[in-house]
Order: structure tokens, then sequence, then C-alpha cells
């Protein structure tokens, strides 16, 4: 169920107490010079939807910019500061609990969003709202590790498969080349065990880690099934606490 189009006469009467709410938020920013900034929300809209249409948990709007400052240097990327993220979407969850959804996921897209979003769960918890967090990537690790030359890449395989399923017009594939990065492997850069990169650019002209050239739509449908039927078994345990 789809949150914004029902009517308050509608939500009177779907908004139930074990429903699970399900939250994107995604980010916009850079993902190469081959793949769209919104990949993190669309990606993230496209998990969530998928996870809805399983077991129709309502659909909340997605929160489209996140927390994306050390992208800064690549053109078109927008972000606000964590604190904001944060209070954002304490805020929604808390109107959504007033209206009887107390238990939501935040299906998030982007890695940068994580310690905001923990923080908004912690707080949330001490008022009675559940709110947990899902990262397809994380749910899905073991698939990505067997598909994908770079699992947890950056605007590599990984991701652009996802948006070769979404909106394959959104892939620029003659700018593959140029995309991949060579020798980046890793996000970010470490001394000593100390991570000592605070941008993207430090460790990526590109802006990407990994390498989008074996990427494929079916790999991209892969992903989301896999991944939406992970959050439904989740929505359905959560659903049934007490
Ligand atoms: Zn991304």
């Amino acid at each position: 169920m789809r949150w914004m189009d029902l009517s308050w006469a509608q939500a009177k009467n779907s908004l139930q107490e074990t429903a699970v709410g399900l939250l994107p938020v995604g980010s916009v920013e850079n993902h190469g010079p081959h793949l769209p900034l919104a990949t993190d929300l669309y990606t993230a809209q496209r998990v969530a939807e998928a996870t809805s249409q399983l077991g129709d948990w309502p659909l909340l709007p997605t929160v489209p910019v996140g927390v994306s400052e050390h992208h800064r240097q690549f053109p078109g990327t927008l972000w606000v500061p964590p604190m904001v993220l944060k209070a954002y979407v304490e805020s929604i969850a808390r109107a959504a609990a007033s209206h009887g959804v107390r238990r939501m996921v935040f299906v998030n897209g982007h890695g940068g969003n994580t310690s905001a979003l923990d923080m908004a769960a912690r707080v949330l918890r001490d008022e009675g709202i559940y709110c947990y967090i899902f990262e397809w990537w994380v749910a899905i690790a073991e698939l990505l590790a067997a598909t994908c030359c770079i699992p947890h890449d950056h605007a590599g395989e990984m991701e652009a498969s996802m948006i070769l399923s979404i909106y394959p017009d959104l892939v620029d594939t003659t700018r593959y080349d140029e995309a991949a990065a060579p020798g980046v492997t890793t996000w970010g850069i470490r001394r000593n065990g100390v991570s000592v990169a605070f941008d993207t650019i430090d460790f990526t002209p590109t802006g990407v880690v990994g390498d989008p050239s074996a990427a494929s739509a079916e790999k991209g449908k892969q992903f989301t099934d896999a991944s939406a039927n992970n959050l439904h078994e989740f929505c359905t345990w959560l659903s049934a606490q007490s």
C-alpha cells in the first residue's frame, strides 16, 4: 500500500497497529560519470516498493537527500547535515506513530546515512517507536559476493546492475571505461588502520569504486528480489512482535 495515495478515510481503516512502515532514504550524489546522481534514492525506493508489494506494508514517500558532503567536489551532489537527516526521519516516524504505525524500517540506500538513522532509531526506541535500518547490500552480502567482483562497490557492477534494472535509460554505458577506477577496490584509505580520507575524491578521481562493465539488468533484478524477500521476512517477524 502506498501511503501517499491513501485518502485520510482509507488511512484511518488501513493503518493498523501491526503495520510496518517502509521509509526509503536515499541520496543525490556522485555515482561516477555513467550513473544518475539519484542512484541511492532509486535503489532504496525500488527495494521498498518491491517489499511493500509482497506484504502490503505501508510504503512511505522517499526521503531524497542524505548525508553526502564527502562527495561535494563532484558536480550536482546535494547534502544535508547528519543532524538534519536525523531530526527529519525522527519527525516522520513520530507522525506515523501518531496514526498507529509504531514499527518502521528505514530502507536505506546510502552508507553515509547510516549513523544518522541509527541515532534516530535509538531516540525513537525510548519513545516506544521501533525503527530498524535495512540496507539491501548488507542483507544480500552473500549473493553479492558470489555475483560481483567487488561486492560493496560504489557505482560499480552492483549499483550499475540495479539502475540497469530500474531505469536503463539513465545508464551511460559508453562511459564505463572512463568510470572504472583502476586499482580502487575498497572505500577510503587507511594508514595503520586509521581512516585518513575525508572526501571521496581523495581516493577515487572518477568517484567510482569498482568497475561497472560486468553489470546487467538481470543481476539488478536478482538483487532487488533477494533484498525484498529478506525485508518482507523481517517485516513479517516484526509485525508479529507484541
Ligand atoms: Zn550508491
